[in-house]
């Protein structure tokens, strides 16, 4: 039996705090994330996360926020008290992110591999916007709190989503602007037609999966020839997508007037028929 984390007055002393080193240690797997191990390494000395933050004397409320930048003093008390490298401890957190890359990435946890989670893990890859499948075992990641509801989205509708996050992903690591701003554009657009207000980024880490994979799956569709695709949806002439197609170019008045301007084209070109 091993003794849970408690501190005691025989605490080995490094800058003053450095507390006591845990029983037993775990190692660190590829792409885990410093909270995750830090969650698995509390399981294995029988105490949990905050519990084991508070033997390291690290504040809880930075628990999340360690994933993303931790400082050298509290690199070397975990290391110190979990027995690994400092090194070890600073590589499970976030490298250096582009400002795309940044915002593409959730500071909260909002998808899982129901696989992976099951076994106490949590990675890297599951929190940035691209992310669609598990890269340890393949599984698709689902919304942490949403329900799973995985029966209910069609087929077709994960093929393609799956398709808008490998472009999503293309976005975030070009080097100019464009894809990003196109795949947002898209995004907004899908929102609108869903009836989902905030930010895109907000709708892409969204706990709904029909929201999400939505979202995703029309950036998807707006890689080909986006102004005609909108204008196909706005020619319906439905006030719904009329809405979200102003929404979506609000701010680009020359690419709302191309849309414009093709669906009267089409409107025109269709109007025998419909009369
Ligand atoms: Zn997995």
């Amino acid at each position: 039996m091993v003794a849970p984390c408690k501190r005691t007055s025989a605490a080995r002393e490094v800058r003053g705090v450095t507390p006591r080193p845990l029983p037993k240690t775990v190692a660190p797997l590829p792409d885990e994330l410093l909270s995750g191990w830090l969650s698995r390494l509390a399981a294995a000395n029988y105490c949990d996360h905050a519990e084991l933050l508070a033997h390291i004397e690290i504040d809880t409320t930075h628990g999340t926020a360690l994933d993303f930048s931790i400082d050298a003093a509290a690199a070397e008390k975990i290391a110190s008290t979990a027995r690994v490298g400092p090194d070890v401890v600073r590589s499970l957190t976030f490298p250096a992110m582009t400002p795309r890359e940044a915002l593409l990435t959730a500071q909260i946890p909002f998808q899982h591999c129901p696989q992976c989670a099951r076994e106490g893990l949590s990675l890297r890859h599951w929190r940035r916007a691209w992310a669609f499948d598990c890269q340890v075992c393949g599984t698709r990641l689902l919304q942490t709190l949403g329900k799973t509801g995985g029966e209910q989205i069609s087929r077709k509708l994960k093929y393609r989503a799956r398709r808008g996050a490998e472009i999503l992903e293309h976005a975030a690591r070009s080097r100019g602007p464009r894809q990003l701003r196109r795949a947002m554009r898209a995004v907004t657009f899908a929102m609108s037609l869903k009836g989902c207000h905030g930010k895109p980024l907000f709708a892409l880490h969204s706990h709904k999966p029909e929201v999400r994979l939505f979202c995703l799956a029309a950036i998807d569709a707006a890689q080909s020839r986006p102004l005609i695709k909108a204008a196909i949806s706005s020619s319906g002439i439905d006030d719904y997508a009329k809405v979200a197609l102003l929404r979506a170019f609000e701010k680009e008045q020359r690419l709302l007037a191309a849309v414009d301007h093709i669906a009267q084209r089409r409107a025109r070109s269709k109007g025998p028929m419909t009369a």
